[in-house]
């Protein structure tokens, strides 16, 4: 468990690094696009919709950003005493300290949403905003750690969905929400805002390092590859120009549709090149040794929460396990 979490924070530092200036414990506000905001801070990106019916949320960082984060959705709603931040909707996009210690506290504060008029049809109301996500996020964090839960109660999702997606219509637009089985854990959900025309995609797509495969959560390589596509067949460039669907990777910045694509090539090729070895009979070390990913080491491999050793120690992994 240590070490997943020094992934995690080690992740959260290095996104910092590349948005922020100077490196921090900030929330940076970015309005994206249509209805979109995207929050960054020391974890992963949380993405923000507003609109009349509340505001919806795409992960909820560290739960010692919750304040900050607060404050800025209150200056983004800009209805702020009445709504006391107006959060309806939580989205989990996977089951990771960075991305979801914010749930308990996030949820609470839309409690107050629901305090006045208008409370509304989502279920549960009273407690709060809806935690959504996909039912392995739920069986994670109730799964008993020793004698307790591994997160309390009040930070578990609301409702869960299983299978392929979920879809739902919320401050005027369609939102999907997509599961990828196993990419970066098994329990991953990317959401697209139709509308707005912008896909949150958790850690499925990061671009602070080599792609994380967690394979004590149900991680795999060909499952991020998979999810990888997935974003491209969604995403529509805008004719020979930037633009069209904009991307919120999991940790750094805001990204296009090139640019996933040029990291999905990346993956296919360091993945290509390392099925040859193993069909080869390479041994793990002699893979590391060969240094399959050796041209992008410098891009993706100087995050200290996961090094290229680490990265392609557990693709071996996953490549080889029957
Ligand atoms: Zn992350």
């Amino acid at each position: 468990m240590k070490t997943i979490f020094g992934i995690y924070v080690g992740l959260g530092l290095l996104s910092g690094a590349l948005w922020a200036q100077p490196v921090d414990s900030e929330i940076r506000v970015l309005p994206v696009q249509g209805n979109i905001y995207m929050l960054a801070g020391p974890g992963g990106n949380i993405t923000v919709q507003i609109g009349k019916q509340g505001v919806l949320l795409v992960d909820t960082q560290a739960a010692a950003m919750s304040e900050k984060i607060l404050a800025q959705i209150r200056k983004l709603s800009n209805d702020g005493d009445k709504i006391g931040g107006g959060i309806r909707i939580i989205i989990d996009t996977h089951y990771a300290p960075d991305h979801t210690g914010g749930n308990e506290n996030l949820r609470k504060a839309g409690k107050m949403v629901f305090a006045g008029p208008g409370a509304g049809a989502i279920r549960d109301a009273a407690e709060g905003a809806a935690i959504i996500a996909h039912e392995n996020v739920l069986n994670r964090m109730s799964a008993p750690t020793g004698k307790t839960a591994a997160e309390p109660s009040a930070a578990w999702p609301t409702e869960t969905y299983f299978g392929e997606e979920h879809d739902m219509y919320f401050n005027g637009e369609s939102i999907r929400v997509i599961h990828q089985p196993n990419a970066h854990t098994d329990g991953d959900s990317m959401v697209y805002f139709r509308r707005s025309d912008v896909v949150s995609t958790g850690d499925i797509f990061t671009l602070a390092s080599f792609p994380v495969i967690d394979l004590a959560k149900g991680g795999s390589l060909q499952g991020i590859l998979k999810g990888l596509n997935e974003i491209l067949d969604i995403a529509i460039p805008e004719a020979q120009e930037e633009g069209g669907t904009l991307i919120i990777p999991g940790h750094g910045r805001l990204c296009d549709e090139a640019d996933v694509a040029e990291y999905r090539d990346m993956v296919t090729i360091i993945r290509d090149r390392m099925q040859a070895m193993i069909k080869k009979g390479m041994t793990l070390e002699q893979i590391q040794t060969a240094h399959p990913a050796r041209e992008y080491e410098p891009l993706y491999g100087s995050n200290p929460g996961w090094s290229t050793g680490q990265f392609i120690e557990a693709a071996y992994t996953s490549l080889t396990r029957k």
